[in-house]
């Protein structure tokens, strides 16, 4: 059961905190990620509210980690929860477990629908990318032209692309630091091998439709589809499949040992999460790989289309500026492709996709659906404020953005504040994306770089080396000259070393205590003049 609340509107109904509150019997379990700072904390904070206010708290907080394993933070608590709710509202549980589906199945013969009815890959409004209308966002995206896309490694077994999208017709903005959503198509080779897995025409066209009438979620999906669009378009074939997913899997088995296999998977025993972290989470199987390796299971496809989460548009930080390309958005993006234990190679929807589609001689653009996302990552308001930006590998992006318009504003005359990059990649003459711009930038007086080449020398030197020797510096720009500091890139490691190295400084050079350094960075991030665009 889902129960979305507009929290400043819950809070801010006095009327509704008296009487009904108190007699509302709640529970809470939180979605978050632990690589963020904040986690979970309107979880946390609706929790406790919710019982200073006179409700009662039917089962204890849960907490979710999409870091490490979320569902299994959800079953783990959700195993706990039903009991509770039972016992609460004196429930006799039956301790069978019903399979319901959510959506019913309708198949149009030929000729019952027009093909101009039929969706083909739109994200929400029939034919929204053939007749382009603004303004554009994730329901609306633009389909925009890829008129440049190169390579930036000079080598090395890894690649990393630039590419140039043409927003001159649509109207949309964008800032340095803002995000670009681009819509992914899968990989048709796997989307055909899906329909060899499970029997299907793909070409077929079909509708799920919601058996709860009064949702409105009428369809998982745009439908009217093709089983070809839904499965390029509309779901994750590539994502490791859920262990809910690996329970509903068992109904279409025949051999009773592949039934056993993927039951085990599903229960939150230990032996069971033990079998689906080396199966489906080490070897990186996703729902092709599965059905290839347990060939007993052959799920109706409509079933499938239900069960897979919806393909979701991956975000880039933007690499441009808007003063110096007004009319492309650029995006800096390494190629994700790697070798699975079962000898399989796993490729990156969205980057695989871009790297495939490039503008050829002769031949019309690519085009693929972006909108714009607003970011608070954004440069000082005045351009003689100093900064210092930490971005290694394609961390670098938006800081090529804020580059391109420090250098810009200072060649109309303004007064620009030094610009400080930390740059770090595996080898200055593999992976030292936009080499040529930075060092122009550089011998220009628009940047002072400074860059950690991890593998160029017996020992590994990454950015966060280059900090710690810099924390006079650090704390002079942060702590005496005003200035702002922005870290972009991995979440997971990267950030948190960093911020770490910044607390240090503010302790070491600004004389504060531990506490007094935390409390120092906070008032920076308020102020938005710590800043940190990090993904993982
Ligand atoms: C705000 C934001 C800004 C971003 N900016 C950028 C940017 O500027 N440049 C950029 O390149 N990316 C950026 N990203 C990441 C980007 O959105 C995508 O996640 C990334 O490009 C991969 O997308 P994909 O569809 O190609 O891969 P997907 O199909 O989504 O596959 C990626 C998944 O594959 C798995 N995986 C990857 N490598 C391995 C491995 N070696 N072993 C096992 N599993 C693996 C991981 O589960 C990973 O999540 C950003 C993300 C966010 C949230």
């Amino acid at each position: 059961m889902n129960i979305f609340i507009n929290l400043p509107r819950f809070f801010g109904q006095r009327r509704l905190l008296g009487s009904t509150i108190r007699k509302l019997r709640c529970v809470v379990f939180g979605l978050g990620n632990k690589t963020y700072e904040h986690y979970n904390a309107v979880a946390i904070y609706l929790d406790k509210r919710l019982e200073e206010l006179g409700a009662t708290r039917v089962y204890e907080l849960g907490l979710g980690d999409d870091d490490a394993n979320i569902e299994d933070d959800f079953i783990t608590w959700k195993d706990k929860f039903w009991p509770a709710v039972c016992e609460k509202f004196n429930i006799e549980s039956t301790g069978e477990e019903e399979l319901i589906r959510q959506f019913r199945l309708v198949t149009h013969a030929p000729g019952d629908i027009q093909p101009n009815n039929v969706f083909t890959g739109e994200i929400a409004r029939l034919h929204s990318l053939q007749v382009q209308r603004p303004p554009y966002d994730a329901k609306n995206p633009f389909l925009a032209q890829i008129t440049v896309n190169r390579e930036l490694h000079k080598g090395g077994d890894r690649s990393c692309i630039h590419v140039e999208l043409d927003i001159s017709d649509s109207k949309m903005r964008y800032e340095a630091g803002d995000h670009v959503a681009v819509y992914p198509i899968n990989d048709s080779n796997l989307v055909e091998r899906l329909g060899q897995l499970t029997g299907a025409n793909l070409d077929e066209i079909f509708s799920l439709i919601n058996t709860d009438q009064e949702s409105s979620k009428k369809h998982p999906f745009p439908c009217p589809t093709s089983y070809r669009t839904a499965l390029s378009h509309y779901v994750e074939i590539t994502a490791l499949p859920r262990t809910h997913i690996l329970r509903e899997l068992v109904e279409y088995c025949s051999d009773e040992e592949d039934k056993k296999k993927l039951m085990l998977m599903a229960t939150n025993s230990q032996e069971g999460k033990a079998l689906y972290q080396s199966f489906i989470v080490d070897a990186c199987r996703n729902i092709v790989h599965i059905l290839e390796d347990i060939p007993s299971c052959k799920p109706h496809l409509d079933h499938l289309c239900e069960l897979l989460p919806r393909l979701q548009p991956r975000y880039y930080s933007i690499s441009s500026s808007p003063k110096m390309y007004p009319e492309t958005v650029h995006i800096t993006a390494v190629i994700v492709k790697y070798k699975t234990p079962t000898g399989r190679v796993n490729k990156g929807v969205t980057t695989t996709w871009l790297a495939e589609n490039k503008p050829e001689p002769g031949k019309p653009l690519p085009r693929v659906p972006v909108y714009i996302r607003k970011s608070q990552f954004r440069l000082p308001l005045q351009t003689q404020t100093p900064i210092i930006m930490v971005g290694p590998g394609t961390g670098l992006a938006p800081f090529r953005g804020f580059l391109q318009e420090r250098a810009f504003a200072r060649a109309n005359g303004k007064e620009v504040g030094e610009s400080i990059l930390y740059f770090g990649c595996r080898h200055r003459d593999q992976d030292f994306i936009y080499q040529d711009e930075l060092e122009k930038y550089e011998q220009n007086g628009d940047v002072k770089l400074n860059l950690a080449f991890s593998r160029d020398q017996k020992e590994k030197v990454y950015v966060t080396h280059l900090l710690e020797k810099d924390m006079d510096l650090l704390w002079d720009v942060i702590g005496n000259r005003n200035g702002h500091f922005y870290i972009c890139g991995d979440a997971k490691n990267m950030a948190v070393d960093v911020r770490n190295i910044v607390l240090k400084a503010i302790q070491d050079k600004g004389g504060r205590t531990e506490s007094e350094a935390v409390q120092f960075i906070k008032k920076l991030e308020s102020m938005k003049k710590y800043s940190a665009d990090v993904w993982s």
